[in-house]
């Protein structure tokens, strides 16, 4: 029941806790992984990423969870209470994360199949500033585009919990919308990071690769004003990654 995905998922959020890369500190930063039986796990509240265990995740209901988004104005306690009713099976006395409902729409409407939630020094030094939509407005450099894919979305500041969680399914589905597919990176403005992927690796490489984006923006913004690649060198590398991602679906390198 999902064991090779737990423990891909303790690997994840041990990797994204580590002291060195300055993800999250404390209790920051949270993950989950979506199981085959419409359920995932996320990680308890009071737990840290960096010394996540097998027994550091709650294994929850997505239908249950999603649905909780449909609560009109909940008090924190009934808020917390829906929570608890949407895990499944026996959860013994851990707690989801207030943020498992974002993670429940990034699994659904965002199409993730592992997601990784920090709150990056780097990120968040752009993210908290006048200039956060920097980061998503465009491409500087060709392995953005690669690994952050062409288009990142920017969600405005809401308060974590239910407002950020409606307000992060509108972005999503206007995302969708506009651009036909789903991100990979999204951008919370005023709060941090959170990384889209169908594998944990895949989660591991747009953090990482987010952190260095924004460590490079902060000296683009403060050496001048981005220059960002046109839309035709743009187009060029979001073709040149899509064949090189079927070159190696077909090699079997993915
Ligand atoms: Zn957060």
């Amino acid at each position: 029941m999902g064991g090779s995905r737990l423990s891909e998922l303790v690997g994840l959020s041990r990797s994204l806790g580590l002291p060195e890369r300055d993800l999250a500190v404390l209790g920051e930063g949270n993950t989950s992984a979506r199981l085959d039986d419409g359920t995932f796990l996320v990680k308890a509240s009071g737990t840290s990423l960096a010394a996540a265990n097998d027994a550091s995740f709650v294994k929850m209901d997505l239908g249950r969870t999603i649905s909780i988004l449909d609560l009109e104005g909940p008090t924190d306690d009934e808020l917390g209470a829906a929570l608890l009713a949407a895990r499944s099976g026996s959860a013994g006395d851990l707690r989801p994360s207030i943020e498992a409902v974002m993670h429940a729409l990034c699994l659904t409407e965002g199409e993730a199949v592992f997601v990784g939630h920090t709150h990056p020094t780097s990120v968040n030094s752009v993210l908290c500033s006048d200039r956060a939509r920097a980061l998503s407005q465009g491409a500087i450099f060709p392995d953005q585009i690669v690994v952050l894919g062409r288009y990142p979305l920017h969600v405005p500041y809401a308060d974590v919990g239910l407002p950020l969680a409606h307000a992060l399914r509108e972005g999503l589905r206007e995302h969708k919308r506009r651009v036909g597919a789903a991100p990979k990176t999204i951008y919370l403005q005023n709060h941090g990071l959170v990384a889209l992927g169908k594998s944990s690796d895949g989660v591991d490489q747009v953090t990482t690769m987010a952190a260095k984006h924004a460590r490079i923006m902060a000296g683009v913004l403060a050496a001048g004003e981005p220059v960002y690649l046109t839309e035709e060198q743009a187009d060029r590398l979001d073709t040149r990654s899509d064949e090189e991602y079927r070159r190696r679906v077909l090699q079997g390198r993915r």
